[in-house]
């Protein structure tokens, strides 16, 4: 293992065709897969990580917004590339960079026919999403009829597919819940198939989706967290290796006296004689202060260290009481082993957001390409 001299985050490619593997393990042979390498591919890196998923075999990529989109394209990735949260400004870009848009709404079905026979399109691909529960983004089910005389009325789009995204995949108490979105969906499905004269492939699971529910798998599954190591339940986290390592190492060691206070407002003030390490790694990197006074815990020579006081900017201080260490040693704060998402539930937040927020100062190292 590499000894970080700064603050950097490994991504672990043979982790993610691991990963790949097993979530590809629990589908039909011919459903397909789409790796969602929004925000940054979960805060890893998304160029590397299409650019992998498309060399192990992924039929289709997803981002939130376009220009995550033209950051892949610009990198020469060729797959085709749903843009889940597609926004008015950016259809130009969108059929510039060949991208296919989600429709969610009338408004953005009208807007994107208009931009699509303006740069003269002919059956542009593009997506329709439903709403099934979850309230977030998505047409109704009373709005398929509507929907589709629009659509029949051009020849500039095409209904590549039609999906909709659950709302508790990953909680086994909302398994009915779940169960009457798939049956939503289904229903929704088959009103389109009766309406076009085509018929375009159906998604709806997520990770969760995935291990949970396979009869929501449909004609491709769409995965992020599961594909960055997290599967939101211990036995199926197990099968799947967290494909980052957040790792910085100790830039000063302090002994602090009993009645002394560590870092801003004297947040933490010692009982005892102790013995703390800065660390150079802070809110900006994407520790937040909710990670202070006692709720993020770091590994250093395997030894949990705290966080005590207020998260710096910059920095974060540690009890390093009782651990063998110097100045210039490795830090781990996540990884494979002392996993993020047990990092995050401290806090109570979740994996997702932890690894998100890991900012862009922080240096990516690549291994395993
Ligand atoms: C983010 C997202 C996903 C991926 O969900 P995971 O739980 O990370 O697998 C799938 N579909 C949609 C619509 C999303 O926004």
């Amino acid at each position: 293992m590499s000894k970080a001299q700064e603050t950097v985050l490994e991504i672990n490619l043979n982790s993610l065709a691991h990963n790949y593997t097993f979530l590809r393990s629990r589908l039909k042979s011919e459903t397909k897969f789409m790796g969602v390498i929004k925000a940054f591919a979960y805060g890893s890196d998304s160029v590397a990580i299409a650019q992998k998923l498309e060399e192990i075999g992924a039929n289709y990529l997803s981002v939130a917004y376009a220009q995550e989109g033209v950051t892949l394209r610009d990198a020469g990735v060729r797959l085709p590339i749903l843009v889940l949260h597609s926004q008015v400004v950016s259809f130009d870009t969108i059929i510039e960079r060949c991208l296919e848009p989600t429709i969610y709404s009338k408004r953005i079905l009208t807007e994107f026919i208009i931009a699509a026979e303006k740069h003269g399109q002919k059956n542009y691909p593009v997506h329709l999403k439903f709403n099934t529960g979850l309230n977030r983004l998505g047409f109704s089910e009373s709005d398929v009829e509507e929907i589709l005389e629009i659509i029949k009325k051009t020849d500039a789009i095409k209904v590549a597919s039609i999906f909709s995204h659950l709302a508790a995949s990953e909680d086994l108490n909302e398994k009915e819940f779940t169960q009457n979105q798939i049956a939503s969906f289904t229903r929704i499905a088959k009103k389109v198939d009766a309406g076009l004269h085509h018929t375009p492939f159906k998604h709806l699971a997520n990770t969760s989706g995935i291990l949970n529910y396979p009869e929501a798998h449909f004609d491709m599954v769409r995965s992020g967290i599961g594909l960055y190591g997290f599967g939101n339940e211990a036995k199926y986290d197990e099968r799947l290796i967290p494909i980052t390592t957040l790792k910085t190492n100790i830039s000063q060691i302090h002994t602090i006296e009993a009645n002394q206070s560590v870092g801003y407002n004297r947040a933490f003030k010692a009982t005892k004689t102790i013995k703390s390490a800065t660390l150079p790694i802070g809110h900006a990197d994407g520790i937040g202060r909710i990670y202070g006074n006692g709720k993020g815990i770091v590994s250093i020579e395997g030894s949990p260290a705290p966080i005590i006081g207020n998260t710096c900017m910059d920095m974060i201080m540690v009890d390093i009481t009782g651990i063998d260490c110097a100045e210039g040693d490795e830090v781990i704060i996540f990884g494979p082993n002392t996993k993020a998402n047990t990092f995050a539930e401290r806090a109570n937040t979740i994996s997702y957001e932890l690894i998100t927020g890991i900012s862009q100062r922080v240096k990516r190292i690549i291994i395993n390409k």
